[in-house]
């Protein structure tokens, strides 16, 4: 029996894909493409926009046309959030939530006959973390690691603590077991990722917090670099800095959501920092890893944001000088706050925004790419495409080399060259060849 998967949406969804595949595996699948025709087609969904929605519709046709007769599986938030949206699209035989995926193969082996069999729980007082484990990643030098699911914070836009349900943190020796478990096959980067990571712990009473996980996993030998997902500028703080004099394996990148940088609508996303305090985490940041590469998500088009609100975040990003900005048109969810507020803005407005914070973020991107060039940096080769060594440096930016060597898995020193396609050239320190 042949399965196919395809993921939508953040690494936390990439993750479970991984974990679902492994159960597939166990249980005697072959995996194939998702261009291939599969007898399990299985969609991981996302809901975070109406974009995510729509292009998971577009992946649940596609599977159906590829093979009419197949057992098409949608999973994920956006299945978790309209399951009978989604059981209602021809061909769909099982919606599976955000829950319950470890059943996944015997669910799809019991189904009956006909019809769509939907299995989505209520999540909003669940409290116990879905053991879904992941061993390996196929060929994988770099490895997402869960280690916590849901979020209470409610942000105004956001449709995630309604698909995802409250904070569950991972046990800590879950956590390091599976660490271990992916370093003895081949990992030597683990990215700490979760829903909202900043919460891990939250619901422990005994003090474990972020601070744990990382103190534990820089005492694994193997495990080279320790890398964050996305965090929120609670989390750099004073103890941050404490730890961080003993840490050496936490990689020089920080995904430091913003949203905006207009303290008025900042307020309005219910978003729990100011300019001033994100600015304050990004000054720490930089005093301890002086190299640190900070990237960021910026919302436009906010219900109620005006121009002079919208000049503000970009004068804000641009005095911040944020090294990569992913810029989303406010995207109305249904059931959220946000999208009852009369304010909406434009769909031109949007746009047009869009687009000039896109220029700015292209322009801060190609500066901070011209900062790196000169300096030795330490490479993680994960892949050879097309006659070039491929990996990222500590502070996250893609690096193309040309070597006769298996580069494979190896952490190497660099010399940064110039930008280059999505990245940077580089060369060997004491090249043989
Ligand atoms: S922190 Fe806010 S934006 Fe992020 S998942 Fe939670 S509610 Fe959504």
């Amino acid at each position: 029996m042949k399965v196919a998967f395809e993921t939508l949406g953040c690494k936390v969804n990439q993750y479970e894909t991984e974990a679902m595949r492994a159960l597939f595996v166990d249980a005697g699948y072959t995996p194939v493409s998702f261009d291939e025709v599969a007898d399990v087609y299985v969609i991981n969904t996302c809901t975070v926009t109406n974009l995510g929605d729509r292009k998971s519709r577009q992946m649940i046709r596609r599977a159906t046309r590829k093979n009419p007769d197949a057992c098409v599986v949608v999973t994920g938030c956006y299945a978790q959030t309209a399951p009978q949206e989604v059981s209602a699209i021809e061909g769909v035989r099982l919606v599976l939530g955000t829950r319950q995926r470890d059943r996944i193969v015997e669910l799809v082996q019991t189904l009956p006959k006909e019809g769509c069999q939907t299995v989505v729980e209520t999540i909003t007082h669940n409290r116990d973390f879905e053991a879904l484990g992941v061993e390996l990643y196929h060929d994988r030098t770099r490895a997402f690691l869960k280690i916590q699911d849901g979020c209470d914070r409610y942000c105004s836009y956001c449709i995630i603590p309604y698909a995802r349900g409250p904070v569950r943190s991972r046990p800590l020796d879950e956590i390091l077991t599976e660490a271990k478990r992916l370093r003895d096959n081949g990992c030597r980067e683990l990215v700490l990722s979760g829903i909202h990571v900043a919460s891990y712990g939250k619901d422990f009473s005994d003090g474990t917090d972020l601070f744990s996980v990382i103190d534990a996993l820089e005492g694994i030998d193997g495990i080279d670099r320790i890398r964050m997902s996305s965090i929120e500028p609670i989390w750099v703080n004073e103890k941050l800095s404490e730890a961080a004099k003993k840490w050496h394996k936490l990689c020089h990148h920080q995904h430091l959501s913003l949203q905006s940088g207009c303290d008025k609508i900042l307020k309005k996303m219910n978003r729990r920092y100011t300019t001033a305090e994100y600015e304050k985490a990004v000054l720490r940041l930089r005093e301890l890893y002086p190299d640190i590469a900070i990237t960021t998500d910026i919302i436009v088009g906010f219900p109620e944001e005006t121009e002079e609100d919208f000049l503000e975040t970009m004068a804000f990003a641009e005095r911040i000088g944020i090294a990569q900005i992913h810029v989303f048109p406010y995207s109305p969810r249904k059931g959220t706050p946000a999208a009852q507020n009369p304010h909406q803005v434009s769909g031109p407005q949007k746009n047009d925004r869009a687009h000039r914070l896109g220029a700015l973020a292209e322009n801060l991107h190609q500066r901070f790419l011209k900062e790196q060039c000169g300096k030795t940096e330490t490479v993680l080769f994960e892949e050879k495409q097309e006659g070039f060594w491929i990996g990222h440096t500590s502070n996250y930016q893609k690096v193309y080399i040309r070597s006769n060597q298996n580069l494979s898995g190896q952490l190497v020193p660099v010399t940064i060259k110039e930008p280059f396609r999505d990245g940077l050239s580089g060369g060997m320190i004491d090249a043989e060849e």
